[in-house]
């Protein structure tokens, strides 16, 4: 196993099973075995994709899907409409309309104005969103937006010592969000907004792939 701060490899005398604790000799950091090293089940088949899911194997990519989208648009929809073009129709429409432009009143409108592109992008990621993960031997992409409008996350393989379910600090209706984060030499964070089935279907997902590429150091394809 690999040091989950400095990422050098843990010599078998200063892994300590039976009380759970592990020392790295390069940089001192001791921590809790159990919370770094990834138990997978066996039976996970990344080939089982539950709705909405997917995966594909192109070559030496590897391509882990989860869609976006919710039933939450159907109510997402008309509230924008009605709140985004009541508050910009009214504050920078009837500027328009005038032709005649009122400082104060745009400055009062850009909170709304801020509000609306943030909600407005939940609301599209809640039509027509999807969170996709390209894989390869080196590290992978994880994609957040829509077709091919949105924002991309990197990341090495030698990064990244775990992968789990965090809550976020992101509240939504005062409950907690949930995301996925890779963690190790780096924190990589995505998934919110994903539906929990999906959700873990990526999150066993990756930890499967994770455990193939390091229990064998290369990428071995041909197990999936
Ligand atoms: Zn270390």
């Amino acid at each position: 196993m690999d040091c989950p701060k400095c990422g050098s490899v843990i010599l078998k005398e200063n892994i300590n099973i039976q009380t759970d604790i592990a020392q790295c000799i390069n940089c001192d950091h001791i921590f809790k075995i159990s919370e770094h090293i990834q138990v997978v089940n066996d039976d996970f088949d990344v080939r089982d994709t539950p709705k909405g899911t997917w995966f594909q194997k192109d070559f030496d990519i590897i391509i882990l899907g989860a869609s976006t989208k919710s039933p939450i648009a159907f109510f997402l929809v008309p509230f924008m409409l009605v709140w985004s073009g009541g508050s910009l129709g009214g504050i920078y429409g009837s500027q328009i309309a005038s032709g005649e432009l009122n400082i104060g009143m745009s400055l009062f409108g850009i909170p709304f104005l801020l509000g609306s592109i943030f909600f407005w992008s939940i609301t599209a990621m809640a039509i027509a969103g999807k969170v996709e993960l390209k894989l390869n031997k080196q590290g992978g992409k994880i994609f957040t937006g829509i077709g091919n409008i949105g924002f991309t996350k990197t990341f090495t393989w030698d990064e990244v010592s775990t992968i789990r379910e965090t809550t976020s600090n992101i509240r939504t209706n005062g409950r907690q969000n949930i995301k996925l984060c890779l963690e190790g030499k780096r924190r990589v964070c995505f998934g919110i907004g994903l539906k929990e089935e999906r959700r873990y279907y990526l999150l066993k997902a990756m930890q499967t792939v994770l455990a193939k590429l390091k229990s064998n150091r290369n990428m071995n394809y041909q197990s999936f």
